[in-house]
C-alpha cells in the first residue's frame, strides 16, 4: 500500500529554483523543514487521503494543508460547488448570498456565535479579534498562553515560554516593543496565574486569548478546571474570553471545542476547516459584542477580498458535508485506531514517547509525558523527531515537519491506511531506540 518514496530529484530541483525568488523557497516558514532538515517536498496533486509529489511519489497525507482538508482532497461536492461559483466570477467587491450562507452555517453550529465577520486568514481573524476586544472593553492588555499560536499578529507574536506574569518581549525583529507591552504571557493549564494577572492588572485586561484545544505546541488538552476557571475569571473581571478555534473549530466537533467541552466564550476565531482549503478566516460572537464592529460600530476592520465567492462556496460545501454526514464518528474511530497503534509501536520499540489526541488531531511527542504546557512539550527529543519524520516521509507517510504540530486524520482515510501507517511507524521507531 505504501511505497519507497525516498527518491525526489524533481522536488529538490523545484526547491532550488524557488529559493532564488522566494525567501527560503516557501511562502510560510512552517513548510520549510527548518526543524527536521532536508528539502521540502513539492506537491503536484491530491486525491482523498493521498498526496502526489512532482516526482510521482505517493504519500498518505496527515497534514491536510495544516488542517483544512478534513474531508480529504478534492471531495466531489466541494469541487462541484467551486466549479459552479466560477461560472459567475471570482470576485465582486459587493455582497453575495454565499457569504450569508456560510455565516448561517457557522452561527447554527458554534454555540457562542450569533454574528460572524469573514476574513482571508486566521491571522486576520486573530488581529481583528484583539482589536475588537480592546475596542469593546476600552482596555488595552491582552492575555495569551505560552505555546499558543494566533497567527503572526504583532501583539500576540510574543516569546512563548516566558515566565509567568512577565510582560511580553517580541519574538520577531520588526515587532516594536510597544506592540507587545500590553501582552501578558501565562502558562497553559494554570488558572492560578490568570487569577494573579487579574489582581495585578485590575480593570486593564481586555481579553484572554487561547487555543481551547492546543495544536501549535503539539496537541495539548485543556483541563476542565482550566477552561471553567477562565470562563469564571473573565466574567468576574469584565474581560472577553476569546477562543482561537482556527485549528480546532469544526475539527474536534462540528461546533468546535466550545461545543465539545460546553464552555462558552465571548469571541471565537475560525479558519482552516471553514474555508475547506480556500483562504478564509472569521471571527464572531454574540451580537452584543459584534455590534462594535464597523460599519455598525466604530472598531474598523475590512478586506477587499473578504467573503470571496469562490472561497465561500468551498466553505459552504465543506460545512454541509460535515453537518450532514457521520463524519465525526468516523474521524474519532480512525484517530483512536491510529493513537492505539502508535502507542503500541512506541511500547514495542521501547522509545520514550507518548501520543496525545483530541478527536482527529494528534501528536506523537518524544517525551514520556503527559504534556500539559509548553515547558512539558519542550522536553521532547526533537532530534529523534527529525529522524522519525524522515523515516516516515521516505516510507510514504507525510507528517507535519515539526514536533510542535498536530497531525490530522481526514474522513477520506481508511482503516487499511491507518494500519499501514502504524506498520511504518513500528519500523521507524524500531530504528530509534
Ligand atoms: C493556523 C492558525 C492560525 C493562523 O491562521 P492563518 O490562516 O495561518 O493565518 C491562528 N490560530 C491558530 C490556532 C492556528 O492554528
Amino acid at each position: 500500500m505504501l511505497a519507497d518514496t525516498s527518491s525526489r530529484p524533481l522536488s529538490d530541483a523545484a526547491f532550488e529554483k524557488a529559493q532564488k525568488v522566494i525567501p527560503g523557497g516557501v511562502n510560510s516558514p512552517a513548510r520549510a523543514f527548518g526543524a527536521v532538515g532536508g528539502t521540502p517536498v513539492h506537491m503536484a496533486s491530491g486525491e482523498g487521503p493521498w498526496l502526489t509529489d512532482v516526482d510521482g511519489n505517493r504519500y498518505v497525507d496527515f497534514v491536510g494543508s495544516w488542517g483544512p482538508h478534513i474531508l480529504g482532497h478534492r471531495h466531489p461536492a466541494v469541487m462541484e460547488a467551486i466549479a459552479d461559483a466560477l461560472t459567475r466570477s471570482t470576485s465582486f467587491g459587493a455582497p453575495t448570498p454565499a457569504e450569508t450562507d456560510l455565516a448561517e452555517l457557522v452561527v447554527e453550529a458554534v454555540p457562542s456565535v450569533e454574528q460572524v465577520r469573514m476574513t482571508n486568514s486566521g491571522t486576520e481573524a486573530g488581529m481583528s479579534a484583539v482589536r475588537l476586544a480592546r475596542g469593546a472593553t476600552g482596555r488595552d492588555k491582552v492575555v495569551k498562553f505560552a505555546g499558543n499560536y494566533h497567527g503572526h499578529v504583532d501583539s500576540l507574536l510574543v516569546s512563548a515560554g516566558s515566565g509567568a506574569l512577565t510582560l511580553g518581549h517580541p519574538s520577531s525583529p520588526g515587532v516594536p516593543a510597544g506592540c507587545t507591552q500590553d501582552t501578558v504571557v501565562l502558562d497553559y493549564n494554570n488558572p492560578q496565574q490568570l487569577e494573579a494577572a487579574f489582581k495585578k492588572y485590575p480593570d486593564q485586561i481586555a481579553g484572554v486569548f487561547l487555543e481551547p484545544v492546543c495544536g501549535n505546541m503539539g496537541v495539548v488538552t485543556p483541563t476542565e478546571e482550566f477552561l471553567n476557571a477562565l470562563r469564571d475569571l473573565c466574567t468576574r473581571h469584565g474581560a472577553l474570553l476569546a477562543f482561537d478555534e482556527v485549528m480546532c473549530g469544526f475539527r474536534v466537533a462540528y461546533g468546535g471545542a466550545q461545543a465539545r467541552f460546553g464552555v462558552t466564550p465571548d469571541l471565537t476565531m475560525l479558519g482552516k476547516v471553514i474555508g475547506g482549503g480556500m483562504p478564509v478566516g472569521a471571527y464572531g460572537g454574540p451580537a452584543e459584542v459584534m455590534k462594535h464592529v464597523s460599519p455598525v460600530g466604530s472598531v474598523y476592520q475590512a478586506g477587499t477580498l473578504s467573503g470571496n465567492p469562490v472561497a465561500m462556496a468551498c466553505g459552504v460545501a465543506t460545512l454541509k458535508a460535515l453537518r450532514d454526514g457521520d463524519v465525526y464518528e468516523r474521524l474519532e474511530a480512525l484517530a483512536a485506531r491510529l493513537e492505539a497503534g502508535l502507542t503500541d509501536a512506541i511500547e514495542a520499540a521501547g522509545v520514550e514517547a507518548c501520543v496525545q489526541r483530541v478527536g482527529s488531531m494528534l501528536t506523537l511527542f518524544f517525551t514520556a509525558g503527559p504534556v500539559e504546557n509548553l515547558m512539558d512539550a519542550q522536553k521532547s527529543d526533537v532530534e529523534r523527531f527529525a529522524k522519525y519524520f524522515h523515516g516516515m516521509l521516505d516510507r510514504g507517510v507525510y507528517l507535519p515537519c515539526s514536533q510542535y504540530e498536530a497531525m490530522f486524520v481526514s474522513a477520506a482515510h481508511t482503516e487499511e491506511l491507518i494500519d499501514a501507517t502504524v506498520a511504518a511507524a513500528k519500523e521507524v521507531l524500531g530504528t530509534l531506540a
